[in-house]
């Protein structure tokens, strides 16, 4: 079924008797040429690139749950381009040229609102780090610009200027980046994969791999098993659980991230901040709440919930910037299981067993990642070679020496 405003004037005359669910409830069949695991935002986007781009239908996305019932229905919404390293920038900006045309590529509106994204500055070498990201954001081909506390107190005059703390001197402002409405991406790419014969099956765990000679042959599930030759994995925070159970042990540790959402404000904040002194960021949602987050929670941990503690320390952060916060009341909070890497960095490769592909390593990011990553996830899947875009998110780095520290941090994942 096709939306558009005929659709919507036709069915409000007929009284909304006509439409049609998003996808069809299929029933899993005993052989696909492709199975993937995780109907997340990764692995419903790699469906719908494999179908469309690559001519590839034959394919189940198997989800254990409902579809957005992971961290593609928990996260801040948040979508940017601002990264520094070579092996990350170019992927995100071609991330970020898919969310611009995503809405008529999937006939879907996801909401996506280019309204900007200003990293705040506190310190001159702060300024410098941010000036070199930002020249480095341009010579990829994405937009950047310094702007001073003057422009910044133009756009949000509310925030706090004179902290003697952490003064505000400045900020990179990337236009294009901005939010999207994280469930509606899922839905969207469910549909549009759906319609070109992807079975979307839903309430399906996968619970072993069937490997014969180091080759994979197909998959045990709780409704029975699936034949296939190529699996793609795209379990965000289950990573580790789930691959185990094919013998590979990954470069990754699960941690929770929460996030955090007031009762409905007038409109107050035209874009998304972020806090350059602590771990802090905020937008507004279009019902008006103050969507905003800050550190993973610091220990490992499946729950998809998090402490108090974390909440008092995101809080902190946004009080420091933003004074007001204090008065608006918290409505609703949650936590979200994520794969944080190593290095920061994601991985999409083949592993060591033949057939059996990894999607996953995302941290904190991979929600404005979840085009690209669908799509270079798809072109490994369907040409067996990596995107040009992806090249650098190998797993072999990790041995190699080539980490993608995009933070600086280290090996801690906690700290990414
Ligand atoms: C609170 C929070 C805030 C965030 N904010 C941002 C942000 O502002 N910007 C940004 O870019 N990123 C953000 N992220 C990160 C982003 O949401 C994730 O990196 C991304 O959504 C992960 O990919 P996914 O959508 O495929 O994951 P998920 O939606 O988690 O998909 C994985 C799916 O796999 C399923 N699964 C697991 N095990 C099995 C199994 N055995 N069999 C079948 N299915 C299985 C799960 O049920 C799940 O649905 C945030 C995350 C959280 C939690």
């Amino acid at each position: 079924m096709h939306y558009s405003i005929f659709s919507i004037l036709k069915e409000a005359l007929r009284g909304h008797k006509g439409w049609k669910p998003a996808w069809r409830r299929a029933e899993p069949r005993p052989n696909y040429d492709v199975v993937i695991i995780g109907g997340g935002g990764h692995g419903l986007a790699t469906a719908h690139y494999l179908s469309k781009v690559y001519g590839i239908t034959n394919v189940a996305v198997l989800e254990k749950g409902w579809l957005g019932s992971g961290n593609i229905g928990r996260n801040t919404t948040i979508i940017r381009s601002n990264y520094l390293l070579d092996g990350n920038e170019p992927f995100y900006e071609f991330s970020l040229k898919l969310w611009e045309s995503l809405e008529q590529d999937l006939n879907y509106n996801a909401m996506v609102s280019q309204r900007g994204i200003l990293n705040l500055i506190h310190s001159d070498p702060q300024r410098d780090a941010f000036v070199r990201r930002g020249n480095a954001m341009r010579l990829n081909g994405a937009d950047a610009e310094l702007i001073n506390t003057d422009q910044v107190k133009k756009i949000y005059p509310f925030l706090n200027f004179d902290n003697s703390r952490f003064p505000i001197q400045g900020g990179l402002l990337q236009r294009r980046g901005g939010t999207v409405r994280h469930d509606a991406v899922a839905w969207g790419y469910a549909r549009a994969a759906d319609s070109r014969g992807v079975d979307i099956i839903e309430n399906c765990e996968v619970t072993g791999f069937i490997i014969k000679n180091n080759k994979i042959s197909g998959l045990e599930t709780t409704r029975g098993k699936i034949s296939t030759k190529k699996v793609g994995c795209a379990v965000a925070g289950s990573s580790g659980i789930v691959m185990e159970k094919a013998g590979l042990k990954l470069p990754i540790e699960s941690h929770v991230l929460q996030a955090f959402v007031t009762e409905g404000l007038k409109p107050v904040l035209s874009g998304v901040i972020t806090f350059g002194a602590g771990h802090f960021y905020i937008s507004q949602s279009d019902k008006g709440g103050l969507v905003f987050g800050g550190d993973i929670d610091g220990y490992n941990s499946y729950a998809q919930r998090g402490n108090l503690a974390t909440m008092e320390d995101v809080c902190e952060g946004g009080m420091a910037l933003m004074p007001m916060l204090g008065r608006a009341k918290l409505l609703r909070s949650w936590g979200g299981v994520m794969d944080m890497s190593m290095d920061g960095s994601p991985i999409i490769d083949h592993t060591d067993v033949n057939g059996l592909y990894f999607n996953g390593g995302w941290c904190y990011g991979g929600f404005k990642a979840t085009p690209a990553s669908g799509y270079c996830f798809a072109h490994l899947l369907a040409t067996g070679s990596p995107h040009p875009t992806a090249t650098h998110f190998r797993f072999d780095r990790f041995s190699r020496g080539f980490m993608i520290d995009e933070k600086g941090s280290g090996a801690q994942p906690n700290l990414h």
